[in-house]
Parts: C-alpha cells; sequence; structure tokens
C-alpha cells in the first residue's frame, strides 16, 4: 500500500513537472514515504531523516517532506524534533501535494472523507503488473494495529472508478493487476467484492486479478465462488491468520476462532483445490504464553500455508494491545518467532516440491538478472520461476513444467505459450 501511494505521490510530482532523480545530492525534493506498521521501519526512518540534513546546507533550495502512516501520528512533532523538515502529510492527503508545494511549509494531517472519489494519477515503474487501490483506511482495529489511526475509517471506490483504472492499464499493455485495500471482503460501494471482480474481469487484455488483504472473518462463500468461476482470478489468496490460539485471537479483536478459521480454510480447499494460502502472524502478543505459542506452531503444521510473513509483536503507541499487561519479552518473542519461521521454512519447500512435476501457467515479468538466456515470471499462485527463454516472452502467457522446487523459487521448462 505504501509503495502504492509513492507511485501516486511521483504521478502528482510527474505532472507538475518534476522528474526523478537517482541522487538526494541532485534533489530539490525529497519525500520519506513513512511506514508505522512496527517500531523497526519507524527507526529506519529517523536514521535516514538524520543522513539528509547536511544536504540542505549543500542546497538552500531543497526541500524535505515527510509523508504517510509516521507524518499522520506525529504530525507537527516532526517539524520540532527535524527542524530541517517543510512539508508533513498524512496518507490521506496525498491528493494536496501539489497546491502543498506552492507554499514554504506545511502539515496536512486532517482526516479526508471523500479520499474514495479522489483519482490520482500514478507513476508506475513496471508496465506488465499494477497494484490498483480498491478501498482506503480500516474500520477492525484489531488491538495490535495503527492502521485504523492513521489511514482513518473505511472508505470504497466507485466501481466504475475502478474499472476505468483498469481498462486503462490494460489499453497501456498491462497484463496483472493487485487489487489493495486492508479488508478486500468488506468493499462496499454500489457493489460488494465479489461484484466488483465480475465486473474488472470483463475487461479485455488483463489477464490476471490479483487483491490483498483478505480478512478471514469477512471471507465469504461468493468470494470462494468467483475465485473459482473467474477464469483471471488467480488461485492465491493472502489470509491473515495472526494467532493459532483462540484465546489471542480474542484478544487482538480479530473476530474469528482458530476452528472458525479451520472452516474457512477447509471450504476453500474443496472448493479450490490448487488454491495457494499464505498468511501473516504476530510471534509474542501480550500474555502469549508457551501453549498459545505451540497452537501457532499446530496450526502452521496443520494448514501448511504456502508462505508466512511473520513479525516480532512490536507495541504501537495509542492501540489497545500498547496497554495491555504481561508483555512479552523481546528475547521469548524472538526465539517464538525464530521457530515459526525454521518449521514454515520446511513446510514451503514441502508446498514447492508438491509442484515439481506439474506444468503451471507463467506470467513472464523479466529477464533473470544473474542468468543468461533465463526469463522470470510468476504462476497463477505467486510462486517465482526461472526457465530458459527469450525475452520476447516477458508480458505473456507461457505453461512451464515445473523441474526443481526450492524454498523461495521453482526452477523449470517451457512447455508452451499462451493461456494454459
Ligand atoms: N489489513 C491486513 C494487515 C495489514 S498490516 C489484515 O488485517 O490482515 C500487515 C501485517 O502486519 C498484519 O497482518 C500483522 O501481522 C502485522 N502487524 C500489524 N501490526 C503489528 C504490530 N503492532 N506488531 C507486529 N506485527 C504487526
Ligand atoms: Fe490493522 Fe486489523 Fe485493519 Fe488489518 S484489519 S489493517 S490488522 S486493524
Amino acid at each position: 500500500m505504501n509503495v502504492h501511494d509513492s507511485e501516486k505521490m511521483a504521478g502528482i510530482l510527474k505532472a507538475e513537472g518534476y522528474a526523478e532523480t537517482a541522487n538526494a545530492e541532485d534533489a530539490d525534493l525529497i519525500i520519506f514515504n513513512t511506514c508505522s506498521i512496527r517500531q523497526k521501519a519507524e527507526q529506519k526512518f529517523r536514521s535516514e531523516l538524520g543522513k539528509i540534513k547536511s544536504l540542505k546546507s549543500k542546497n538552500p533550495l531543497l526541500k524535505i517532506a515527510v509523508a504517510g502512516c509516521i507524518a499522520q501520528q506525529k504530525g507537527r512533532d516532526i517539524l520540532k524534533r527535524s527542524p530541517h523538515v517543510d512539508y508533513v502529510f498524512g496518507p490521506q492527503n496525498i491528493y494536496k501535494l501539489g497546491a502543498m508545494l506552492t507554499t514554504s511549509g506545511m502539515v496536512c494531517i486532517e482526516d479526508n472523507p471523500d479520499i474514495q472519489y479522489s483519482d490520482l494519477p500514478s507513476e508506475r515503474k513496471e508496465n506488465i503488473k499494477a497494484w490498483v487501490s480498491i478501498m482506503y483506511g480500516c474500520n477492525n482495529f484489531c488491538s495490535y494495529c495503527v492502521v485504523p489511526y492513521t489511514r482513518g475509517r473505511e472508505r470504497s471506490r466507485p466501481s466504475l472508478n475502478i474499472y476505468e483504472e483498469i481498462h486503462a492499464l490494460a489499453e497501456k499493455g498491462f497484463k496483472e493487476i493487485t487489487l489493495l485495500g486492508q479488508n478486500v471482503n468488506s468493499y462496499n460501494s454500489d457493489t460488494d467484492f465479489p461484484g466488483l471482480l465480475r465486473k474488472i474481469s470483463t475487461i479485455n487484455g488483463m489477464e490476471r486479478i490479483r487483491f490483498v488483504t483478505s480478512h478471514p472473518r469477512d471471507l465469504s462463500e461468493s468470494l470462494t465462488r468467483c475465485i473459482k468461476e473467474l477464469p483471471k482470478v488467480c488461485e492465491h489468496i493472502h489470509l491473515p491468520l495472526q494467532s493459532g490460539s483462540s484465546s489471542i485471537l480474542k484478544l487482538m479483536n480479530r473476530g474469528y476462532t482458530f476452528e472458525d478459521y479451520i472452516e474457512k480454510v477447509g471450504k476453500l480447499r474443496k472448493s479450490i483445490p490448487q488454491i495457494a494460502i499464505t498468511t501473516d502472524i504476530i510471534a509474542g502478543f501480550p500474555s502469549e504464553t508457551d501453549k498459545d505459542h505451540a497452537e501457532t506452531m499446530t496450526a502452521l503444521k496443520t494448514i501448511e500455508f504456502d508462505g508466512i510473513y511473520a513479525f516480532k509483536y512490536s507495541p504501537r503507541a495509542g492501540t489497545g494491545a500498547a496497554g495491555m499487561e504481561n508483555h512479552i519479552p523481546e528475547g521469548i518473542k524472538a526465539q517464538r518467532l525464530d521457530e515459526i519461521l525454521k518449521l514454515q521454512d520446511e513446510i514451503t519447500l514441502k508446498c514447492n516440491k508438491g509442484l515439481e512435476g506439474s506444468v503451471q501457467e507463467v506470467l513472464v515479468e523479466a529477464n533473470v538478472k544473474s542468468g543468461k538466456g533465463r526469463i522470470t515470471g510468476r504462476t497463477r499462485s505467486n510462486k517465482i520461476v526461472s526457465f530458459e527463454g527469450d525475452e520476447s516472452l516477458i508480458g505473456g502467457l507461457v505453461n512451464i513444467e515445473i523441474k526443481t522446487a526450492m524454498r523461495h523459487s521453482l526452477e523449470g521448462r517451457l512447455v508452451s505459450q499462451g493461456k494454459s
């Protein structure tokens, strides 16, 4: 979501006549698009912001902006702490960037109740795959999460605006889109999420449709039907579990138990046996016991996700969980995270090995950097595949027989071109 926000900022700047430079020294404007989902991202930003300070004495015209969720949370405090910053604006105020730059300095962190109607131009680096926002904000208030505070309430873009953006992308030759929202299953404008998928499925030239993120509580049978029935919708779902312990899930305010989750996964797999399921896990949420952690380990073994993103719990100011009792020491969080990642490594490899010998449809994206004559792309299940082939295949669909599966990628052999 942040990457796509940056594309929107780049789109606005391009329209304003700015050009991108690879060197910070050459820049007249530097924007930090920050993330505050975990402490680590915040620390990284602080150190980068400090490093850039000296550039201002070399170039007095240089303007520095801080955008994104840290900007939203800290607001004016950023200017107090770092007087070399000129502009501060949150994710709901990207549309003001052009106007902001005509002033000498500004802070924009207001709520934007009309964000769903602003169709900002995106400057995309790639020309095969694109991100497309379908909704903004979040109403879920999971107790660990800062997003509802920084990105505001849930607001869905009208389906026609989304349709038109994707149509224009297809005309430019893009082949795959990923629909973006914190909880795409609760998309709700003139239609619901399955309705939106059906509508954009009709766009000629757009070969693949993906979406992130699905909230398990709101995963409906009509969405499952869409994945099954609509040929362009890829058989992959990112369905963050967060914990295998129902008592921790309750404290997280996730709105489902582990049993609910398992039931939904069972239905998904029954209906779409080849579906890839990935997830997010948080290790060491406040009061998580060894037993809760063991339940997460059992959940990973039972479900066998294709891949996971796992993080140590990071307290975020202002969230419910930050004020909870029994925070887990860093060392234990790290140990649990390590166990989770090690276990999942084996499972990911096992899932990938299961694909050996199968033929997979791959959208070819690029040359392999290190290997001459090799190209790479992704399966419908979002796995990376490399194989020998001519770069003229880039941007097209091919069928690849999987020869060797590794943990992070697959190697295969070109069988045929075109749709499978
Ligand atoms: N809207 C998505 C998630 C967005 S944040 C959803 O509900 O699934 C992406 C992931 O970051 C979350 O799934 C969660 O696993 C992780 N995350 C969010 N806040 C966190 C925190 N305070 N500490 C550790 N991980 C966190
Ligand atoms: Fe955060 Fe929960 Fe909203 Fe996801 S659904 S963005 S984890 S509050």
